[in-house]
C-alpha cells in the first residue's frame, strides 16, 4: 500500500490523480491533501478520501475547514501557515508526493519531498525550472525517485531505458523531441493576437487544465518551461532537445536514437495516463482512459514551430544558454505577466515582451544554494511588476 500526499489536490492534476487513486483502493491510500483557498472542495475530498492530514494556505479558510471536518466526524488533522506543506510531505508515513501546485508556490514542499527521499510525481514544472540544480542535487543525494507526469516528459521517460547512471549519449540517444499542440492560437497571425481575452487563451483545443498553464500553452511558454524541464530531468543539452508542433496531441513526445530509430509514446490526451504510469511504476494499472482509436483520428500532422509569432521557445533556449538563474528569472517574469494578463492588466502579446525585458534587466547569477534562487525570483518578480505598471502608464 502506497501512502500518497497530493499537493494541489483541488486542481486539474490533483483531481485527475484522485480519479486514478479511487480506482485502486488496494494500492493507494491518501495521507495528505492540500489546497490554496477552496475550502468546500477540499472538505468534500476529505470526506471521500479520509486523509490523515489536510493543509489549506489561508488561515481563515483553515478555521472553516476545521469546522466542516468536525461536522463530518472525520479525524483529519488540519494544518495551515507557511510551513504546513513542508511538514505534511515529510511525514514518515508518506511514500509518494504528487507535486501538483501551480507555480513557484510549490517549490518549498516539492524540494522538501526531494530532500526527504520521497518518490516524487512531478507536475509542478515551475519548481524544477526555477531551481533545477538544487532540486536535482537533492534528488540524487537522498535517492528520491523522480517521475515526471507532465505528459511530454512522461512520454520521454517511457521511451528511454530506465537507468540513472548512464548519460543520454551512453544510452545511444541522439535527441528528445517534445511535441506541442501549438495551443489555441496556432493558426492566428500575430496582429490577430493583440486583443485576445483570458477566456479565449484558456480554451485549449485538446487539454482541460488550470488557467495559468492554459495561458502558458497559448503563448507557448509552456513548451519553453518544458524545454528547461527536459534539460534537468534527462540531463539533455539544448542541442538534444527539439520541439515539433503536433496539433492532435496524440504523440506525447519521442526519443530519437543514434541509429535514427524514433520511439514515441501515444495515447488520448488525458493526464490520467501519465499519472497512472507514474503512480504504479514499474507496474501498469488501469487509468480510466479510453483506448486510442487511430482509425477514427485518421491523420497525425506535424509542423515546425514559428519562433517569430511565438518567441517563447527562443527565450527558453537563450535562458538555458545563459544558465544560472536565467530560467528562474524567466519563470518568475512569466508568472507575474500571466497573472496580469488574467487580471486584464496586460495585453496577451505583451506577456513575452515582459519576460524578455525582465531577462535583459535582471543580472544572471550562479545558483549555489536555494537563497540564490529565491533572490533571483524576488528581483525578477519586482522587475516584471514594474514593467507592467510602466506599460499601463504608457498605454493610458
Ligand atoms: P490548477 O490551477 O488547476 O491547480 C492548482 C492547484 O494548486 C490547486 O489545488 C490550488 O489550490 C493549488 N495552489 C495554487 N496556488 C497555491 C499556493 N499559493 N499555495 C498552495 N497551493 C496553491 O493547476 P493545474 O492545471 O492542475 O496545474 C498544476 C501544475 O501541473 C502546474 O505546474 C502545471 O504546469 C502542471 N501541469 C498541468 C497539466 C494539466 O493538464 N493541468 C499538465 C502538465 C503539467
Ligand atoms: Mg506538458
Amino acid at each position: 500500500m502506497q501512502q500518497v500526499a497530493i499537493l494541489g489536490a483541488t486542481g486539474s492534476i490533483g483531481k485527475s490523480t484522485l480519479d486514478v487513486i479511487a480506482r485502486h483502493p488496494d494500492r493507494f491510500k491518501v495521507h495528505v491533501l492540500t489546497a490554496n483557498t477552496a475550502v468546500d472542495e477540499l472538505a468534500a475530498l476529505c470526506r471521500q478520501f479520509r486523509p490523515r492530514i489536510a493543509c489549506i494556505s489561508n488561515e481563515n479558510a483553515a478555521i472553516e475547514l476545521r469546522r466542516l471536518i468536525q461536522d463530518s466526524g472525520l479525524n483529519t488533522e488540519i494544518l495551515t501557515g507557511p510551513d504546513s506543506l513542508v511538514q505534511a510531505v515529510i511525514q514518515p508515513e508518506v511514500d509518494c508526493v504528487v507535486a501538483a501546485i501551480v507555480g513557484a508556490a510549490g517549490l518549498a514542499a516539492t524540494l522538501a519531498a526531494a530532500n526527504a527521499g520521497k518518490r516524487i510525481l512531478l507536475a509542478n514544472k515551475e519548481a524544477l525550472v526555477m531551481a533545477g540544480p538544487i532540486f536535482m542535487d537533492a534528488v540524487r543525494a537522498s535517492g528520491s525517485i523522480l517521475l515526471p507526469i507532465d505528459s511530454e516528459h512522461n512520454a520521454i521517460f517511457q521511451c528511454l531505458p530506465y537507468e540513472n547512471s548512464r548519460t543520454l549519449q551512453q544510452k545511444g540517444v541522439r535527441k528528445v523531441v517534445l511535441t506541442a499542440s501549438g495551443g489555441p492560437f496556432r493558426q492566428r497571425q500575430r496582429d490577430e493576437l493583440s486583443r485576445v481575452t483570458p477566456d479565449e487563451a484558456c480554451a485549449h483545443p485538446n487539454w482541460v487544465m488550470g488557467r495559468k498553464i492554459s495561458v502558458d500553452s497559448a503563448t507557448m511558454m509552456n513548451k519553453a518551461l518544458e524545454i528547461i524541464e527536459a534539460h534537468w530531468l534527462f540531463d539533455a543539452s539544448s542541442e538534444q532537445i527539439e520541439v515539433v508542433i503536433h496539433p492532435q496531441s496524440v504523440i506525447h513526445s519521442m526519443v530519437e536514437y543514434a541509429d535514427a530509430s524514433v520511439i514515441a509514446q501515444l495515447g488520448n490526451p488525458d493526464m490520467r495516463t501519465p499519472i497512472a504510469q507514474a503512480l504504479s511504476y514499474p507496474d501498469r494499472i488501469e487509468s480510466g482512459v479510453y483506448s486510442l482509436d487511430l482509425a477514427s483520428i485518421g491523420t497525425l500532422t506535424f509542423e515546425r514551430p514559428d519562433m517569430d509569432r511565438f518567441p517563447s521557445l527562443r527565450i527558453a533556449y537563450e535562458a538555458l544558454a545563459a544558465g544560472g538563474t536565467a530560467p528562474t528569472i524567466m519563470n518568475a517574469a512569466n508568472e507575474i505577466a500571466v497573472a496580469a494578463f488574467l487580471n486584464l492588466r496586460l495585453p496577451f502579446l505583451r506577456i513575452t515582451d515582459v519576460i524578455e525585458e525582465t531577462l535583459s534587466l535582471v543580472d544572471v547569477a550562479t545558483i549555489r544554494c536555494l537563497d540564490d534562487v529565491l533572490i533571483a525570483d524576488k528581483i525578477a518578480r519586482e522587475c516584471a511588476t514594474n514593467l507592467i505598471s510602466e506599460l499601463k502608464v504608457n498605454a493610458a
